[in-house]
């Protein structure tokens, strides 16, 4: 089948701030924009973002709101600026007890899980707040130099870890796993799969982690042989999506099928071909399908989607 790369922004894409990187080596700078009146801030507690009641928008507070807090104790990652040129910043409040029941996040909203309200913030905000929990988790674990052992300092705005060990000097840099995710076709048929982990009668597209040596396509013949024990030929790019848990890059894919007789291994419970017919109806709701397909929010869905307009 042929597969035109299209325009699609997935959830967690498509993020309205600029993410300036060249500002965030100018230490002056970043230090002035934190205690800029006019500049703005998301916190994160254990790794769920603020936001406003009812999750219409992300809970921005400005710097002096957060004041009485001390700056040190509270990691900060410059987000970027907007089209005004304010900047943005996200910063970790975990270290503060109790904080949801505390001030000023009382008084703008709630801590919520990102995955559970991303459908229902403004274009955007899903983008914004993944960069933050993202890179925020990334400082979360990677505390200390992974070639000396030494506590590390954040540097450039969030950007980077060094190794204050002057005999070592690494600089660390947050990390982001490419996932291949991909939907196998033969005919008018897709190749889908369930993990036991999946609510009841949910398929999705197979997806695994792009190992060292390997590109994509060779990623995605490699998982669909040992998920589901069907041959591949040719690998059609579709669109990415940043997925922060905790920060992976899902590449989207459609693969040639050249065999038909799936074997399953350890990972999935069951593995079909669903005809798009039988896709077209799920996702459309209707009742008797025996299959549910995953939440707008995924890139499978987007995928599934992609395959059933091809018909
Ligand atoms: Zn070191």
């Amino acid at each position: 089948m042929s597969v035109v790369s299209t325009a699609v922004t997935n959830t967690f894409a498509g993020g309205p701030l600029d993410r300036c990187s060249e500002l965030r080596s100018n230490a002056e700078w970043l230090a002035e924009q934190r205690v800029a009146p006019q500049s703005r801030i998301v916190a994160y507690y254990r790794l769920e973002p603020l936001v406003t009641r009812g999750a219409g928008g992300i809970g921005w507070l400005s710097p002096d709101e957060l004041a009485i807090y001390p700056e040190a104790d509270l990691p900060r990652i410059f987000l970027g600026k907007d089209d005004a040129g304010v900047a943005h910043f996200a910063v970790d409040v975990s270290s503060i007890e109790d904080a949801p029941s505390q001030s000023p996040f009382r008084d703008v909203g709630r801590f919520m899980d990102l995955r559970a309200i991303a459908l229902r913030l403004p274009v955007g905000d899903p983008s914004t707040l993944a960069t933050g929990k993202a890179v925020l988790d990334w400082h979360a674990r990677h505390q200390f130099c992974a070639v000396c052992g030494t506590q590390t300092e954040m540097r450039d705005g969030g950007y980077m870890r060094k190794c204050p060990n002057e005999d070592c000097n690494a600089e660390h840099f947050p990390r982001v796993d490419p996932v291949v995710i991909m939907l196998a076709v033969r005919g008018d048929e897709a190749l889908i799969g369930r993990q036991a982990m999946f609510p009841a009668g949910m398929y999705s597209a197979l997806a695994g982690f792009v190992e060292p040596g390997e590109n994509i396509e060779e990623a995605v013949r490699r998982e669909i042989m040992e998920e589901a024990g069907i041959k591949v030929g040719a690998v059609h790019y579709h669109s990415t999506q940043p997925w922060p848990w905790p920060s992976s890059l899902m590449i989207g894919c459609f693969a040639d099928a050249e065999s038909t007789d799936i074997v399953i291994d350890d990972e999935l419970e069951d593995a079909r071909w669903a005809s798009r017919s039988l896709l077209t109806a799920s996702y459309n709701g209707e009742q008797g399908t025996g299959i549910i397909l995953p939440p707008p929010m995924a890139i499978a869905h987007t995928l599934m989607k992609a395959f059933i307009e091809q018909g």
